[in-house]
């Protein structure tokens, strides 16, 4: 299929710089604000591969992003400052290593940042592109097409090659590093044998529209089984609907002292089963091995915090 007419004609008359509108409270230099603004976006990490006369060229980018499944296609964005850019003309091959969280120390060698103690990067060539090993994610693309990005260029690139291997990504963001930390569910990783003998000891509740089934800062002394209609669970950065076979409130069960930690509401009519620490307590102390598979699901949650 033909490129629209229109392809890129929003970038033949480039905007002058201009003034722009900050919110109430940002004060000081707008340009801080701004960077600061799209610093909330968190991204992953990317390393960006060129090979120049068999001299492999490799620059850290958080600036990419999926176009196009068909036919496939990416964007990068590159300053125009950096030498990366130079080296990237239509036709050029690149490649796009998205790093995994462990990582870092590669992201700030290709960055230009000190990075004390990081092995020397090694490179895989595939369709004639570097890729840095050991990342999460390669991609192989053939620059389609450039355009103007204000100090940056933008480079959209045709894919020809795409594979992807099991583990967490390096995130960006507010001009730090962070990583994914998995949520794994404390009580229903218990195999059945373990967990049935606990809900045995539960009472049915019902709730209608709107009313509130647990409530931010109060005391948990109970988690609850979702029988039957969805819940919302709200705090901070988090709102999400759970529905039937979901439990809530078993982390503040456990630590009952620090208090429940979100909002939970009744999305329609919900019926559940609470199951109160006390009876929890006792069905793990008639079966210990219940209580020692919490302790592991607990200890692999600390560890994936480290
Ligand atoms: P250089 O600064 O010359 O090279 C970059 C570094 O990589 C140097 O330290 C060099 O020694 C090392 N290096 C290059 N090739 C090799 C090799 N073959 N083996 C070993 N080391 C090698 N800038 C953007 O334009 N767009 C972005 O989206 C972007 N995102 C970023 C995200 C993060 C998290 C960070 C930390 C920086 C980001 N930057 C981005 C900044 C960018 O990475 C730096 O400005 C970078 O230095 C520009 O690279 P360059 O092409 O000018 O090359």
């Amino acid at each position: 299929m033909a490129a629209p007419e229109a392809f890129g004609a929003s970038f033949e008359e480039a905007p002058s710089a201009h003034e722009f509108e900050l919110g109430e409270g940002l004060e000081g230099d707008p340009a801080i604000a701004f960077r600061r603004t799209l610093g909330m976006f968190a991204t992953g990490v990317t390393v960006l591969t060129t090979r120049v006369a068999e001299q492999v060229h490799g620059m850290t980018a958080n600036a990419f992003m999926s176009v196009s499944v068909s036919p496939p296609l990416v964007l990068v964005s590159i300053d125009r400052r950096a030498r990366m850019g130079a080296m990237m003309h239509e036709g050029t091959r690149f490649g796009v290593s998205v790093l995994e969280a462990k990582q870092k120390g590669l992201s700030d060698r290709f960055a230009g940042r000190i990075s004390d103690g990081v092995p020397e990067p090694t490179f895989e060539i595939v369709h004639e592109t570097p890729l840095v090993e050991g990342a999460l994610a390669h991609l192989v693309a053939r620059v389609m097409r450039s355009y103007w990005g204000g100090d940056h260029s933008l480079f959209l690139g045709q894919v020809e090659f795409a594979r992807y291997s099991e583990g967490r990504p390096l995130l960006f963001h507010r001009g730090r590093y962070e990583r994914l930390i998995e949520d794994p569910p404390i009580f229903s990783s218990l195999p059945p044998e373990l967990l049935d003998p606990i809900l045995a000891l539960g009472s049915e509740r019902s709730y209608g529209n709107g009313d509130v089934i647990m409530k931010k800062g109060e005391p948990g002394d109970e988690l609850m089984l979702v029988l039957e209609g969805s819940v919302r669970v709200q705090r901070p950065g988090l709102d999400v609907a759970l529905g039937a076979g979901e439990l809530v409130g078993e982390i503040e069960v456990l630590n009952p002292g620090g208090g429940r930690i979100a909002d939970i509401t009744a999305d329609g009519p919900v019926r559940c089963l609470a199951v109160s620490r006390e009876s929890l307590l006792t069905a793990l102390e008639a079966d210990p091995r219940a209580a020692i598979t919490l302790i592991e699901v607990l200890a692999a949650r600390f560890r994936a915090t480290e």
